[in-house]
């Protein structure tokens, strides 16, 4: 079997809806499952309208949920003839009527708990789904459409549930079945606790979704449909003469997504590697290119890719009594750990260590805690450019490139060598985007 995961502009009309049953439709002999993510930009409005409605602002609440009914009808209208259309309309109409109950509530609450967020950022995946899985039938396409609510099961993180790989597995295999000339669709994205309340994996998650469910059923390929022509050496929004990349390792694309590289959820990769799954990314709207396979053995050594990550903050402390002392470091990341703060990047000296951390929630937690053991500064609007490959670290002259290449951008923190594919440098924030192109025309 296979999966295949088209994301949100991939499914954003009826145009596109039907060029995605096209790819599946080709590939009916290799026992499909269909993932996709919400319409468009559809789970952006829901966090709008969350907005909106916590502020006690009705009409704006309101008017955007008009907007993703009236998207969501008209689509299924363009195409759906018929007994079809009549129970996709009206399956529209009720999980429409269910949405609109939970803004009502939030209006009269200001107030959305993540368990609310989660339940309301749901009906963008349950919505393109149910609508896909019908234009799959009326094409004459044999389908089951399943909810992966059933199928992943996660902790109560709400916002960012970690899924319990057990679990899900057994979940996945005790419901999904694949089978040639056979379409089986469900969402990317939600998913659910034990007691069967509604998670998310995080914006971005139905990427993870697709290696999950795969994982669980040994795919023999998951591919992952967007809208570039694949892993690209830098994100093409901002750096001019990006270009695909042909193939990657499992720890490279693992590196590229972690810092920034928005193509793939930072998680997608984990599940794919306990099975060595191939991982294809590739271009919904160019399907004859050939896009990016993710394997667990490339060749070619050498800077694949770089990317960059903003609104990173930078925590040091300085303190004499790190000084041939053991034990300094465990109680400081005792501390990050307490606040549920992940710390990426750390350097440290003889009295001093500094870390990067992204959520800065708990920051001010951390500081009082680590004033207790020196001198604590916090630097924000950082940003981490990290250049991902195999081995940069065995290349003496691989450095003095990145060094020579930078333009005067001052650099806060280095970090070579950690994972074997990559360095990491942090630099201010404004400097990123022309930084990352300056090295890219250096290196590719
Ligand atoms: P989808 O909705 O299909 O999941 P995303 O918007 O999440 O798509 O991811 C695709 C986007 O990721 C591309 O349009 C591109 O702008 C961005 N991107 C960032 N870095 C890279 C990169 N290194 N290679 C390719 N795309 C990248
Ligand atoms: N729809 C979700 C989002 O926009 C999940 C996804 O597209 O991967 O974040
Ligand atoms: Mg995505």
């Amino acid at each position: 079997m296979i999966v295949l995961k088209f994301g949100g502009t991939s499914v954003e009309s009826p145009e596109k809806i039907d060029r995605i049953l096209d790819i599946a439709n080709s590939q009916i002999d290799r026992a499909p499952v269909l993932i996709s993510s919400a319409m468009g930009k559809t789970t952006n409005k829901i966090e709008e309208i969350m907005t909106y409605a916590v502020l006690g602002d009705r009409e704006n609440a309101y008017s955007l949920t008009d907007e993703i009914k009236d998207l969501h009808l008209k689509t299924a209208e363009s195409f759906l003839t018929g007994g079809i259309l009549e129970s996709a309309h009206a399956d529209i109409v009720e999980l429409i009527s269910q949405f609109s109950s939970l803004v009502k509530g939030l209006t009269l609450l200001h107030e959305c708990s993540p368990r609310s967020r989660d339940a309301l950022l749901s009906f963008g995946e349950l919505l393109s789904t149910r609508i896909i899985a019908s234009r799959a039938i009326e094409r004459g396409i044999n389908t089951e459409l399943l909810d992966s609510r059933n199928l992943i099961k996660t902790d109560e993180n709400f916002n960012a549930a970690i899924p319990q790989l057990d679990k899900t597995d057994e979940a996945v295999r005790s419901s999904v079945y694949p089978e040639p000339l056979k379409l089986i669709v469900a969402q990317g994205f939600i998913s659910s606790t034990e007691k069967g309340v509604t998670t998310t994996l995080g914006r971005g998650g139905s990427d993870y979704s697709a290696t999950l469910i795969g994982s669980a059923l040994s795919a023999q390929e998951v591919q992952i449909w967007t809208d570039v022509d694949g892993i690209m050496t830098s994100d093409p929004r901002f750096v001019k003469g990006a270009k695909t990349i042909k193939s990657i390792t499992y720890s490279e694309a693992g590196e590229l997504a972690f810092f920034g590289a928005k193509v793939v959820h930072p998680s997608t990769i984990q599940p794919a590697v306990k099975q060595q799954i191939p991982v294809l990314v590739k271009n919904s709207h160019n399907p004859e290119a050939a896009g990016t396979a993710i394997l667990s053995v490339v060749d070619d050594k050498g800077v694949k890719a770089i990317t960059g990550k903003k609104a990173v903050t930078v925590v040091s402390i300085t303190s004499s009594h790190m000084l041939h002392a053991y034990g300094f470091l465990k109680n400081i990341f005792t501390i990050f750990d307490r606040y549920r703060t992940p710390v990426d990047l750390i350097s440290t000296s003889e009295v001093s260590v500094s870390m990067t951390i992204e959520n800065i929630d708990q920051v001010e937690n951390i500081i009082r805690e680590l004033e207790d053991m020196g001198t604590v500064t916090v630097e924000y609007h950082k940003a981490i450019i990290c250049l991902v490959g195999q081995e940069l670290w065995k290349d003496s002259v691989f450095v003095s490139r990145v060094f020579s290449n930078l333009n005067g951008t001052p650099i806060r923190m280095i970090s070579l060598g950690a994972s074997d594919t990559n360095l990491s440098i942090v630099v201010p924030e404004e400097k990123m985007v022309e930084t990352i192109q300056s090295l890219h025309d250096e290196f590719f």
